[in-house]
């Protein structure tokens, strides 16, 4: 490539031809530079994702392209420290650099090959600067290092200049009023406002020196590597150049981004995402389960709780008559007549027995027989008040303990149920009696007695006609 673009003699070709042939393998050999990279200097150059990016990038394919140097990268984290990696021969080339005289101590250079205008930034509120004389009593920033501030030292000792670690840093600096004024290349401080969206910030004024931008070679690979290059720029058409330019100055930059980083952290979320939304399934599925469970057990807790409200019904209550059982009277009676024993109070007690029932049974049937009894169960029921306590002794007799009751009001009760009973019109059978023997609570009783006493009364009832109210002495 080299031979063809730089040698354009056809005639020499010719006259030289066998030399040639002997030399090509010589010349064409690769020549190996280390070069290094400003890592933040868009659209200069800059490292993105590890890779060499910006003008600089394509100004060094041209230079690969057309000479036979092979160029390696030595990394560098800094401008800083590619100056230094320069100095100390680490470096042997940067591709884009303005010509200093403290640079000439370490470096040569090539022709310029790229021109960039520098400029003034401000706040927007900052009337025009017009140009660095103007900005006399400003704080100015200029990054260290860079080729502005020993022009500044030269032709603007009197200014205030702030050195900063890098352009970013400047135009932040100025953005949060700690300068006044960043001085730098134009191209660079749009790409940075652009990138890093600082939108209170202006172009507000030119200095009088432009960016004339060089390949830089330490001294000791200068002789051989200058020609080569100076060569390639001089060949570079006009239009290549505007291409790059117009490339580069309309690009907004990326912002440098780890994306390993990036798609550990995506793959993370993804991981999380799955394991949440895994976990959710089965949360809601043991949540639907649970909840159909609960409503099962609830359904059979209610199931249970009337079962046993039936059972705790049946084992209270005479299933014919609907009145209460024989054990639930008793168990009662013995609760209140303690209470009775206590307290000495008025009490009653009443059995009371259907007249001839063996009677009825055989002339009606049984069955006309229940149903005289449930039909007596709701006339005694209706009876009597609602804090006595009726049962089904046994058979067809039943009994009343009357709480709180005088001898003058469990009369009228026991009146008014034979009477009751009397008038009523029963099914099947229509006609029933019934004898009632009554006795008052005694302090000196027990339940036995009491109940004794009662029965006696009962029995006397009977003897004496039936269908009567017999009261115990
Ligand atoms: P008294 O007037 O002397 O009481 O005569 P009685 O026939 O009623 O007396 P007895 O004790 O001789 O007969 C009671 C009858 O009551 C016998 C039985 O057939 C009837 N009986 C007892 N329990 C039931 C029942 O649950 N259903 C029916 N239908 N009859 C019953
Ligand atoms: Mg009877
Ligand atoms: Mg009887």
């Amino acid at each position: 490539m080299f031979l063809q673009s730089g040698v354009n003699n056809m005639c020499f070709l010719r006259k030289y031809q066998w030399l040639i042939i002997f030399l090509v393998p010589f010349y064409a050999q690769a020549i190996d530079v280390n070069y290094c990279v400003d890592p933040d200097w868009m659209p200069y150059e800059a490292m993105v994702n590890g890779q060499h990016k910006g003008i600089s990038k394509e100004y060094k394919q041209l230079f690969q392209e057309n000479s036979t140097i092979n160029f390696n990268r030595i990394p560098a984290k800094s401008w800083n420290e590619v100056t230094e990696f320069l100095k100390a021969g680490k470096c042997e080339l940067t591709l884009m650099l303005n010509r200093s005289s403290e640079r000439e101590q370490y470096l040569d250079f090539t022709m310029p090959y790229f021109f960039g205008p520098n400029v003034l930034v401000t706040t927007n509120n900052r009337p025009y600067v017009q140009n660095i004389s103007a900005a006399a009593g400003m704080k100015i920033g200029v990054v260290k290092g860079y080729r502005l501030v020993s022009y500044m030292e030269r032709f603007h000792p009197n200014l205030q200049v702030t050195l900063l670690d890098s352009e970013l840093n400047g135009l932040l600096a100025v953005a949060d009023g700690e300068i006044d004024v960043y001085v730098g290349s134009l191209l660079s401080i749009t790409s940075k406002l652009k990138q890093h969206n600082i939108a209170n910030l202006k172009i507000n004024g030119w200095v009088a020196i432009q960016d004339e931008l060089r390949v830089g070679v330490i001294k000791s690979r200068s002789a051989e590597l200058l020609p080569i290059l100076n060569k390639v720029i001089d060949q570079i058409p006009v239009q290549v150049h505007n291409d790059i330019l117009n490339r580069w100055s309309n690009t907004l930059v990326v912002t440098e981004t780890d994306y390993t980083l990036v798609r550990m952290i995506t793959l993370g979320a993804v991981l999380l995402l799955l394991i949440l939304g895994w976990r959710f399934q089965i949360s809601r599925k043991v949540t639907a389960t649970l909840t159909k469970k609960n409503a099962q057990l609830q359904k059979m807790s209610a199931k249970l709780e009337e079962s046993n409200r039936q059972l705790e019904y049946i084992s209270y209550h005479d299933n014919l008559t609907g009145l209460y059982n024989r054990h639930y009277f008793l168990t009662t009676f013995n609760h209140l007549f303690n209470d009775m024993q206590r307290q000495s109070h008025d009490a009653s007690l009443m059995l009371i027995d259907i007249d001839f029932f063996k009677q009825i049974n055989d002339k009606y049937g049984h069955n006309a027989g229940d149903e005289a009894l449930t039909h007596l169960g709701k006339l005694l029921k209706k009876a009597i008040r609602s804090g006595d306590v009726p049962a089904r002794w046994g058979g067809e007799e039943f009994v009343v303990l009357m709480p709180s009751t005088t001898e003058n009001d469990v009369k009228q009760v026991a009146e008014r149920l034979i009477q009751n009973i009397e008038s009523y019109q029963f099914p099947i059978i229509a006609k029933l009696t019934v004898s009632i023997g009554v006795s008052q609570f005694r302090a000196d009783d027990t339940i036995k007695t009491w109940l004794e006493r009662t029965d006696k009364a009962l029995y006397q009832a009977k003897e004496q006609g039936r269908n009567r109210i017999r009261y115990s002495a």
